[in-house]
């Protein structure tokens, strides 16, 4: 076993070797510009990209032509967001998003409050789902966009989507879909899950950093934006700049490998998840945060009461993981998505999120729960706090 383990697959994944392999021609010997129309390395470039095009459609049941290649999800979000904004704002200018998105939707949602939009953010049962009849409550005549994501990075939950798109639907709206951590761990299918727009990311599936997708419905309906960088025309208009041909290249492979390994990946992931949350549970007065049933395979997110989140993952110098969201775990702010299921401020703070992935073994699991469950112990044997909680309830039950 190598050391550290690595369990923060819900920040970032390591590359699959495949994946690599698949992309280190197209830095060298095959770097053309794709947008070339030329010469050989120009079509060379291009057919890469058509042929990453597929087999990403393939694994999200989408059309080539619907597909707009972005610097990631960060970008995909914005695009799709000020994108249908800028483009329907004649007929109105509200939104509803919820109050557990990741930072690329909640921050690009108040980048458009300060320019006119109004904004609902919907919030969530303590099991982080939105209620549904909440979001048809919200609808007003003004508004034109949904935008809900479909598993969430902290907890792994993953929302009603079916019936946030049956609500769409019912209402004439768009609904716009943050995937990032789910494409490649569960099925989605744009057009059975009622998807308009959709983003997700190469380096959350085993791909490069710097790679993304935006899914784009050309039917049914037509969903138009309005492009956020302009310069070239590429991607039809809605992304301008050459492409990123060796990351698009390693995202089509990163699909495809998803496409192939899904079922008995998940039934892996899933079997070592349910190990760690098996055992960590034995541990007195130890919570899972957000739904068990309707959840990410890989993510288990756990709060230990009485200890610190922070001092626990400094405890655990040979695992990585995480406390709270990778993106907040700078600041000392309790988790907003933690906070908004309800949680205590001690409760948030003394939460870890593990993300299981393909590349992690039953190995490493075993060595996480021994060390998890040895540094819990010990956090707790020098904490007042807990022989404080110890003694309250020994005095409750006598
Ligand atoms: C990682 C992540 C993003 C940002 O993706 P980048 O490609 O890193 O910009 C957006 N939304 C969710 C849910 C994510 O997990």
């Amino acid at each position: 076993m190598n050391l550290p383990v690595y369990l923060d697959n819900n920040a970032t994944t390591p590359m699959d070797p495949e994946v690599l392999e698949t992309m280190l021609p197209y830095f060298m010997q095959k770097f053309g510009n794709a947008a070339s129309k030329n010469h050989s390395f120009g079509w060379i470039a291009e057919e890469a990209v058509d042929h990453a095009r597929k087999q990403i459609a393939a694994l999200i049941n989408a059309q080539e032509t619907e597909l707009v290649f972005t610097s990631g999800a960060t970008e995909a979000v914005n695009l799709a967001i000020k994108g249908v904004y800028e483009m329907y704002k004649g007929k109105g200018n509200h939104i509803i998003t919820c109050v557990t998105e990741h930072k690329a939707v909640l921050d690009t949602c108040k980048h458009l409050e300060q320019s006119g939009g109004n904004i609902t953010y919907l919030p969530v049962d303590e099991d982080g789902l939105i209620i549904p009849e909440e979001l048809e409550k919200a609808i007003t005549p003004q508004t034109i966009l949904i935008a809900i994501m479909y598993a969430n990075n902290e907890t792994g939950v993953i929302q009603p989507i079916k019936e946030i798109a049956k609500i769409a639907k019912k209402n004439d709206l768009l609904f716009f879909c943050d995937a990032t951590q789910a494409v490649g761990k569960v099925p989605v299918d744009v057009l059975s899950d009622g998807i308009h727009l959709m983003a997700c990311s190469a380096h959350k599936l085993y791909g490069p950093k710097g790679v993304g997708i935006l899914y784009v419905r050309r039917k049914n309906p037509r969903v138009k934006i309005t492009a956020q960088i302009d310069g070239g025309g590429h991607e039809r208009g809605m992304r301008s700049g050459t492409l990123n041909v060796p990351g698009i290249v390693g995202l089509g492979k990163a699909a495809e490998l998803c496409s192939q390994k899904s079922d008995s990946e998940t039934l892996r992931i899933t079997f070592l998840r349910d190990k760690l949350e098996r055992a960590l549970l034995q541990i007195e007065a130890t919570f899972v945060n957000g739904s068990r049933t309707s959840r990410l395979p890989g993510v288990l997110n756990i709060s230990f009461q009485h200890v610190n989140g922070q001092a626990l993952m400094m405890a655990l110098k040979n695992i990585a993981v995480s406390s709270g969201s990778a993106c907040t775990s700078a600041s000392l702010e309790p988790s907003y998505v933690l906070k908004s299921l309800g949680l205590s401020d001690d409760l948030a703070h003394s939460a870890i999120r593990l993300g299981i992935g393909r590349f992690n073994t039953e190995e490493e699991i075993d060595y996480t729960i021994e060390q998890m469950t040895k540094a819990v112990n010990h956090l707790r044997a020098i904490s007042p706090l807990w022989q404080m909680y110890k003694d309250e309830n020994e005095l409750n039950k006598v």
